[in-house]
């Protein structure tokens, strides 16, 4: 396929965009001075060579900071970890991690699911999520699950799944299951939260 095509196919891929969009940024880069593209190029190789992805909570972070096998914030024995926050998307995670009112471990689950999704366990890490509680707890350490979803039709479903699969482990671990207290007007994408809402809704959960 010759390169304009590919790209737009590419970009086609990219969340919300669709191919007009895409064209649009192929003449873009097209427009743009070949150093430009060039240094586009390299930060997408970068990507590969310098970003991993923790095995405990999922979250792409710096090689470099890999510590014990883990990311700098897993490793870090200052955190709290009998809690364990759950959140749908990177995006969310970031957004709550940069406001320091969390000191408890983190959870990736890597998307949400959409209202009569078939596969929940091709969209969400769920499995994963089951396996790390499970870890958790057996050690002793973790007591409590905080399930920080999202305030949209996707993100109240992703928590009904995740209220479905997780009750077996509370039980036999004596782990509390909570979900974010009101604070989150409907509609609202944790990914865009403030500071002030995050904090009351982390503070009244239930
Ligand atoms: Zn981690």
């Amino acid at each position: 396929m010759p390169p304009i095509e590919s790209l737009i196919e590419y970009f086609s891929k990219f969340p919300g965009i669709g191919p007009r969009q895409a064209k649009r940024f192929v003449y873009f880069l097209l427009a743009k001075d070949p150093m430009f593209r060039e240094n586009f190029s390299e930060a997408l190789v970068r990507l590969d060579k310098e970003i991993t992805q923790c095995g405990l909570c999922f979250r792409y972070y710096q090689k470099s900071y890999e510590r014990d096998g883990k990311c700098p914030i897993c490793a870090d024995a200052m955190r709290d970890s009998s809690k364990l926050l759950v959140v749908e998307k990177d995006v969310d995670f970031e957004n709550i991690h940069k406001m320091s009112i969390w000191d408890g471990q983190y959870f990736i689950l890597g998307g949400s699911l959409p209202i009569l999704e078939k596969e929940p366990t091709k969209k969400i890490r769920g499995r994963e999520l089951f396996n790390t509680v499970q870890d958790r707890a057996k050690n002793g350490t973790l007591k409590e699950i905080v399930l920080a979803m999202s305030a949209t039709s996707e993100g109240e479903n992703t928590l009904a799944y995740l209220e479905t699969i997780l009750p077996p482990l509370a039980e036999k671990y004596h782990l509390k299951i909570t979900s974010l207290g009101r604070g989150i007007s409907s509609g609202t994408e944790l990914e865009y939260s403030d500071h002030d809402t995050m904090h009351n809704a982390l503070e009244n959960r239930k």
